[in-house]
């Protein structure tokens, strides 16, 4: 049955209004400082931690600011793939979008698309451009307790904008009738287990997907892959970081984050592999490895809410509940997470895209909703097939010796 519309919501955005946005992640406060510089919105941003500790390095995808389709489209994974997902329309609609960035943010984004860059720099250098420009303040509150206490801050005027992370505060309450059952509005795909092992090496040292294959040969198992950008030579240090895959027993035993001596007693396989791709290394840059490896386990799974907005509740039986009446989105990890590191570039064009629906105050909430909705399944769409393309080309990476595994894993139809 088609839903019935809610004859007591509002039809578009008042030309003034508050937006709620609850986490002050990398993904929140981009969005703050896009909303910021919007005529009429009032941002209200809500965080928890009291400081951005979070040091590892992150990188953003060149396409978040690209000038033209065919740099959008420039991705040696998927850039094909961009076409047959987005309308050219809406492709032009992005980056007619991005044209408009405030010129000190777009610079931002620049400068972090071109190499590495630690997360609680990001984190920082946003809120700080928030809290420095002249354009309307953005006011600042704690940790939003729970789903029911952003609910209840709602007036009818208001924008509500989950962008809490993986563990949303929202995701599960956005259906009605389902009482915030976990997972309720998630689907989940665990693709594997995983180690992301970060090391500093003291010479220059750039990888290549010839370099991942010859630096593993002698490593059965555990071998060692890094993601090709994210070596990142900074004039005297590279930075490594790249993923070893585990078994779902190994993951279970062992703590969240530890260091190589740990490796070293516990999962003896994993170091050997690490010794024999580092000392690869120092046979070609004569380099040696600086301090210890940093190693953190983490389930690569891809998920995402089948529900990105309040939309199921705009119906004529819902009328009345707070999300009948105000609009509310996810974004980021809230929304869509995906692994081998993309996630944020994903947050950060799925804002940019929220925030340029918000800034059309005469365009119906109703389908506001419905192409965000749309557009958070093409994104869907987009990081699912990357993600099964960059773990299937991983495992024939994994046994591409072995010619009976290779042709196992090379169904062709
Ligand atoms: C080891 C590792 C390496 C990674 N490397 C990369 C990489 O290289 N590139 C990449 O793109 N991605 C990477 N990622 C993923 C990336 O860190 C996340 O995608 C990104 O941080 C998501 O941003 P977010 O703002 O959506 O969520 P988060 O970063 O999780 O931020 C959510 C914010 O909301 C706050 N919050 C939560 N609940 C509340 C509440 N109730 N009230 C108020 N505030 C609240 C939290 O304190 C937090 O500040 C990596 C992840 C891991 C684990």
């Amino acid at each position: 049955m088609p839903p019935v519309s809610n004859s007591t919501a509002l039809e578009t955005l008042p030309s003034t209004g508050r937006v709620h946005v609850v986490g002050a992640g990398p993904v929140g406060l981009l969005l703050a400082a896009l909303l910021q510089s919007m005529e009429g919105v009032s941002v209200h941003l809500y965080e928890k931690r009291q400081e951005y500790t979070r040091t590892r390095m992150v990188q953003l995808a060149p396409y978040l600011v690209a000038d033209s389709i065919e740099s959008y489209s420039a991705d040696n994974i998927d850039g094909d793939s961009v076409g047959a997902v987005f309308d050219p329309g809406e492709l032009e609609e992005g980056l007619a979008f991005r044209q408009s960035i405030p010129a000190d943010l777009m610079e931002l984004l620049r400068d972090w698309a071109q190499g590495f860059c630690p997360l609680n720099t990001i984190e920082r250098s946003l809120s700080d451009l928030i809290d420095a420009r002249d354009s309307t303040a953005v006011e600042r509150g704690p940790a939003v307790e729970s789903a029911e206490g952003a609910i209840a801050m709602l007036e009818p005027d208001d924008v509500l904008i989950d962008s809490t992370g993986s563990g949303s505060l929202l995701r599960d309450h956005m259906v009605p009738g389902t009482d915030g059952d976990v997972g309720a509005n998630t689907l989940n795909i665990p693709l594997e287990h995983a180690l992301v092992i970060t090391f500093l090496y003291g010479q220059a040292y750039d990888c290549n997907e010839y370099c991942k294959y010859y630096k593993n040969v002698g490593n059965d198992r555990y071998k060692f892959i890094p993601a090709v950008h994210r070596t990142y030579y900074d004039g005297s240090v590279t930075h490594v970081t790249g993923i070893v895959t585990i078994t779902a027993e190994e993951y279970e035993a062992m703590p969240p984050r530890f260091d190589g001596e740990w490796l070293r007693g516990n999962l003896p396989g994993a170091a050997s592999s690490m010794d024999r791709f580092i000392h690869k290394i120092t046979e070609e840059t004569s380099g040696a490895l600086i301090g210890d490896l940093e190693v953190v386990r983490i389930p690569l799974n891809i998920y995402r809410a089948r529900n990105a907005t309040s939309r199921p509740w705009r119906t004529g039986a819902n009328e009345g509940h707070p999300l009948a009446q105000s609009p509310a989105f996810m974004v980021g990890d809230s929304a869509i997470g995906s692994p081998y590191f993309q996630s944020i570039s994903l947050g950060f064009e799925c804002a940019m895209f929220l925030a340029g629906l918000i800034a059309q105050r005469d365009l119906p909430i109703r389908e506001m909703l419905d192409r965000y909705e749309l557009y958070m399944y093409k994104q869907w769409v987009r990081v699912y097939m990357r993600s099964k393309m960059i773990k299937h080309n991983k495992d024939l990476l994994g046994c591409v010796d072995d010619r009976f595994a290779l042709l196992d894993k090379l169904p062709v139809y």
